[in-house]
């Protein structure tokens, strides 16, 4: 008989957001009347804009013609694209990355699932507490997390690197030397951002151990803060021991239509290997490519216009989260991140748990919010709030949150 892969049997239950769904599900049943703002969403909800509208509505009508048909594509993406990000995402910051060293995807969360395919089982893998779920959940599916510890809310074979109020919220190098390391900057849950210093520190720490950085990130368009660096290459050393995540989806709206990319540069090998090499072989095996109609959506952002439409969104999510830092700092609460990110982390008051703040805000002011303790046990006493929704909708729950507290 089939035998499945006992590791997905060692999973907990995706916990986090059916939890939070249940329970604003059986709040709203119980108080039908209750307006319940969700600053839980971690979706954008603006539209797409003009410039990338108009390029996918071109493709499509090219689609149509004999001469303008696609079929499948190339599996790393079209020339056209790749070479746009080159320019714009990298030579416009003085970064040499060259077109055959990004890999078009259809998100930046298969890649960094997918990515453990070119590793071997027998790494030690380190990751952030609190840390976006992807990364420990694909590690223990491909059996390299080991067992799952219920009463710690770890898995035994991970390392994990607590980000806490002591060290702001940014991972320090473990003890035990890992083979393969996730950061995340901006960081979800913590909107905190890891400046060009001690992306430094990390780079150089990989270099000399041989570990490789993944280095994910998705929301690198919120990034306002002179020191910190846009990509991981602008950091001397990368080249030999980074690979990086970059998406589209929290950029340009892409939740919805799927594009996203990742580096890896020609100088990363281990073992005599380039990985390089072994991502394109694993692409060109398992994926068929982004749709031709996407990724011309996906290379309008880097035209002029496309740049600005996408900016002036940015800058609304970004009014959104300075709305709720200074609403909630004003109402003497303590929150961190939202500077150079969507998501601000708030310290729930008086020591409370997550879970139970969760409750009383959903109850005392229906806002939905993101308990802390589901992203690791150094969540706990806090939450994630998100600058995605509609303004005005923001600004009243901020005003009826910090209502509770005045
Ligand atoms: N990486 C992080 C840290 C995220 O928070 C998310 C989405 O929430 C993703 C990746 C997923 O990006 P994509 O939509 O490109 O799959």
């Amino acid at each position: 008989m089939v035998k499945v892969n006992e590791n997905f049997l060692k999973l907990p239950g995706s916990y986090l957001f059916s939890e939070v769904a249940r329970r604003i599900g059986a709040y709203t049943a119980a108080h039908p009347e209750a307006d319940i703002i969700k600053l839980s969403i971690g979706d954008v909800t603006l539209p797409l804009v003009p410039a990338v509208i108009q390029a996918m509505h071109a493709a499509v009508d090219e689609m149509g013609t004999a001469g303008g048909f696609h079929g499948y594509g190339p599996e790393q993406g079209y020339e056209f694209l790749r070479e746009a990000i080159a320019q714009g995402d990298y030579a416009a910051r003085g970064v040499d990355i060259r077109p055959g060293e990004i890999f078009v995807s259809d998100g930046a969360k298969s890649d960094c699932g997918n990515i453990g395919d070119i590793f071997g089982v027998n790494n030690v893998v380190a990751v952030c507490d609190p840390v976006y779920p992807v990364y420990v959940d694909t590690n223990a599916m491909a059996g390299r997390a080991g067992e799952y510890q219920e009463e710690l809310g770890r898995w035994n074979r991970l390392v994990y690197m607590p980000c806490v109020e002591k060290n702001g919220f940014s991972p320090e190098p473990p003890e035990e030397t890992p083979d393969i390391i996730y950061l995340c900057s901006p960081n979800n849950p913590t909107g905190a951002v890891l400046t060009k210093d001690q992306l430094k520190v990390w780079v150089d720490y990989a270099n000399a151990s041989g570990a490789v950085i993944l280095y994910d990130s998705a929301y690198e368009a919120f990034i306002t803060s002179e020191d910190v660096p846009h990509t991981i290459f602008e950091i001397e050393g990368a080249r030999t021991c980074a690979i990086e995540f970059r998406s589209f989806s929290k950029t340009a709206g892409f939740t919805g239509n799927r594009c996203a990319y990742t580096v890896v540069p020609m100088e990363l090998e281990r073992g005599g290997v380039k990985l390089n090499s072994l991502w394109n072989r694993r692409q060109c095996t398992k994926f068929n490519g982004v749709p031709y109609v996407v990724q011309r959506g996906a290379a309008a952002v880097y035209t002029p216009e496309g740049r600005a439409q996408i900016m002036e969104n940015i800058d609304y999510y970004r009014r959104n989260a300075q709305v709720i830092r200074e609403g909630l700092a004003a109402a003497g609460l303590t929150c961190f991140g939202g500077v150079d990110a969507p998501y601000i982390w708030l310290r729930t008051p008086d020591g409370v748990g997550s879970w139970d703040f969760f409750d009383q805000v959903l109850d005392r002011a229906n806002v939905a919010t993101t308990p802390g303790a589901g992203f690791g046990p150094s969540g706990e006493g806090y939450v994630r709030l998100t600058a995605f929704g509609e303004a005005e909708a923001t600004r009243t729950a901020v005003e009826r949150v910090a209502g509770m507290f005045r």
